[in-house]
């Protein structure tokens, strides 16, 4: 980085931007000043084609509806003075017309007193009648006549034109967005075309060297673009048409090309990846010569966010979204969808908001209004707000969210126990059938399938063992798994239940060393010798686990004191520690069976894990934790464990 004061260097530059951080409010404030007001073009869209949109004008109703009386039963079209007197002891004779009036049929023969013609359900009410007369009502004789036994008010079962929707009535109100009801009522005016505010179009472009679009091969290095399908359907859920222009590599001159390009025919532009001081970012740097004004704001004091680059292009919004996909979802919905919304003449979203209790401290950094994602779950008084434990790199910590709450920048933490307010994804807060908070394991999903089958909905927060169980001590789940081994007793799990918690043995992981397929170092060798073997060459690199990871105590045991290259390298999952050794970056690790298989390492076995679960008894009799009981315990249960690598307890 540079120093020198008054540099032209690119990294002063970026370090300026940087200095005038805006807090969220301003920026969102000078973004929408820089659009607004502005006018919304319009267009016509046939009434197939017009869900979602936006009303661009009132709609009046064109015709009644009904066009016409109409009966809205079977039965007779009769005069209601004719049967004044019919009772059950005095039942009226009434002598049929020659004509039976179905739907779509106008009727020819007006209805005289003392006369009756047969109508269908949604006939036209002939000349001359007054009521309609169910035919249940009525007792044929002959064929030529009925009797009726029970009077008739004047209008019974007749609706009457204009009586749903009067002709010249206001239907509408220019800015209504058009659901499956509007469309029905537009639908019977008989209208087939609206005046919408046309969508804005909306170019999506990806940038970075490392992405790949969904479907192609990855290689070294590369990771998938999320954020391209990210940002494009968020444009559609939020009343734009996505113009999905790919990923570009972080080369100023192709960028500017497609920058421009996508300018020429849409009205916004979202970038993602490239916004911060990293080398190879370059979008910021090309948007300063699109057009005016230019950049609005370059970091706002948001997390996650804060690189967040807006820009207003000769009346065209113009923005970057930072590239952790996380960062990326959350502030295009949070500073992007107010804006994009408007453009398209749709009403502000309406946020469902929901107070729930934070069950532990959440530290934040001071300075940033920070945004926490939330995993709701019901507690023994009210709602949970689980902390979403991954980073804003992680794709899930917003997917697998309910909601959000909200850290003020003044606040350097949430303490635990706070009540929050919660703001929800979805309108209804969805709580699940059954939580289960603590270690994760890809077991875990084999035996909740049959529950997702039957309906059930399960949610699993992954807090690591430890976690699991202060969770379950406050009755915040109904399972916690864990997978603690005891030094004392030489025992997993049971040492370390509380009262209220009852131990539900789950299945064995097996433990084993695990390296490259045909690495001489490790082939044929049992575990002590493939240790030494290892130890003994200064060429070998290790991957390690985290503190207080049960896997880290069986590596401690292997080593002893040695400290071999590699050992500070402390992943915390399995899966880690298989993807470095198949990718080469270290030679040898400690992992599980079923993580060595997926991988196609060789494995050499140590020790068996113990994976159970604490069980919360005071929840015990809920179905679905019964359910969960029953496929652990059923054959299918054991039978797809088993067959994934893990032992049944
Ligand atoms: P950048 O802002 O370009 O430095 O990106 C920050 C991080 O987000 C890097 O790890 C990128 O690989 C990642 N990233 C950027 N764009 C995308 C994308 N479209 N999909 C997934 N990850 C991305
Ligand atoms: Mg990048």
């Amino acid at each position: 980085m540079s120093n020198v004061p008054f540099s032209t260097s690119r990294d002063s530059v970026d370090q300026d931007q940087f200095l005038n951080i805006l807090s969220r409010e301003e920026a969102l404030e000078h973004f929408e000043a820089a659009l607004f007001p502005r006018a919304i073009p319009t267009e016509q869209r046939p009434l197939s084609d017009a869900l979602g949109c936006a009303l661009a004008q009132d709609i009046v109703a064109p015709i009644d509806v009904p066009p016409f009386d109409r009966s809205n039963v079977d039965g007779f079209a009769v005069r209601s003075a004719d049967l004044a007197s019919a009772s059950e002891a005095t039942p009226v004779r009434i002598m049929l017309n020659d004509e039976v009036i179905a739907c779509g049929t106008a009727p020819i023969r007006p209805v005289l007193s003392g006369t009756a013609t047969s109508i269908a359900t949604g006939g036209p009410v002939p000349r001359g009648a007054d009521a309609i007369v169910m035919v249940e009502h009525t007792q044929p004789v002959g064929n030529r006549a009925i009797e009726i036994r029970r009077a008739a008010s004047p209008g019974q079962f007749i609706s009457y034109a204009g009586s749903d929707i009067a002709r010249s009535e206001a239907l509408f109100r220019a800015g209504t967005v058009i659901g499956s009801r509007e469309i029905g009522m537009l639908a019977a005016c008989g209208i087939a075309q609206v005046s919408v505010a046309r969508r804005p179009r909306v170019a999506v472009i990806s940038t970075g060297d490392e992405l790949v679009q969904p479907g192609q091969p990855l290689r070294p290095a590369e990771i998938y673009d999320t954020n391209g399908a990210i940002v494009a359907s968020a444009v559609s859920e939020n009343g734009g048409e996505a113009v999905f222009l790919g990923a570009i590599a972080d080369d100023e001159e192709q960028l500017e090309a497609a920058m421009r390009k996508a300018l020429e025919t849409c009205d916004m532009l979202v970038l993602s990846g490239g916004t911060s001081k990293g080398a190879g970012d370059v979008s910021h740097r090309i948007i300063a010569r699109l057009g005016k004004p230019g950049i609005i704001a370059h970091g706002v004091a948001l997390k996650p966010g804060k690189p967040l680059c807006l820009a207003v292009c000769d009346g065209k919004p113009v923005v970057i979204l930072p590239g952790f996909p996380t960062s990326a979802m959350f502030t295009f919905h949070d500073m992007i969808v107010p804006v994009l919304r408007r453009m398209a003449g749709l009403p502000p979203r309406s946020d469902a908001k929901v107070t729930a209790k934070v069950p532990v401290r959440i530290g934040s950094e001071l300075g940033r209004a920070e945004f926490v994602m939330v995993s709701l779950v019901e507690g023994a008084d009210g709602l949970i707000a689980y902390p979403s434990g991954k980073g804003s790199g992680a794709i899930t910590s917003f997917a697998q969210a309910d909601g959000f709450l909200r850290i003020d920048a003044l606040a350097d933490q949430m303490p635990a126990g706070s009540d929050a307010e919660v703001t929800l994804f979805t309108p209804h807060v969805r709580v699940p059938d059954l939580v289960i908070i603590g270690s994760h394991c890809t077991g875990l999903d084999l035996v909740t399938a049959p529950l997702a089958r039957a309906g059930l909905s399960v949610r699993s927060i992954a807090v690591g063992s430890l976690g699991g169980l202060a969770a379950a001590r406050r009755g915040e789940c109904d399972f916690a798994p864990i997978h603690l081994f005891d030094e004392a007793t030489g025992s997993y799990n049971a040492p370390f239940l509380m009262a209220g918690l009852e131990l539900v043995q789950g299945w064995r992981r097996m433990q084993g060393i695990v390296f490259r397929v045909s690495d001489a170092r490790f082939e044929g060798l049992n575990a002590e010798s493939a240790v030494r073997a290892a130890l003994a060459d200064p060429g070998c690199i290790m991957v390690n686990r985290n503190q207080g990871a049960g896997t880290r105590i069986l590596i401690d045991r292997l080593l002893g004191d040695a400290r071999p290259d590699g050992y500070w390298n402390q992943p915390r999952s399995h899966n880690a520690v298989a993807a470095a050794i198949a990718q080469h970056r270290a030679d040898w690790g400690v992992t599980i069976a079923p993580v060595a298989d997926a991988s196609g390492l060789g494995f050499i076995p140590l020790t068996e894990e113990h994976y159970d679960f604490a069980l919360v008894t005071a929840r015990k009799e809920r179905p679905a934790v019964q359910a969960f009981l029953q496929a652990l315990a059923s054959d299918q249960g054991r039978a797809a464990l088993t067959q994934a690598g893990f032992r049944p307890a």
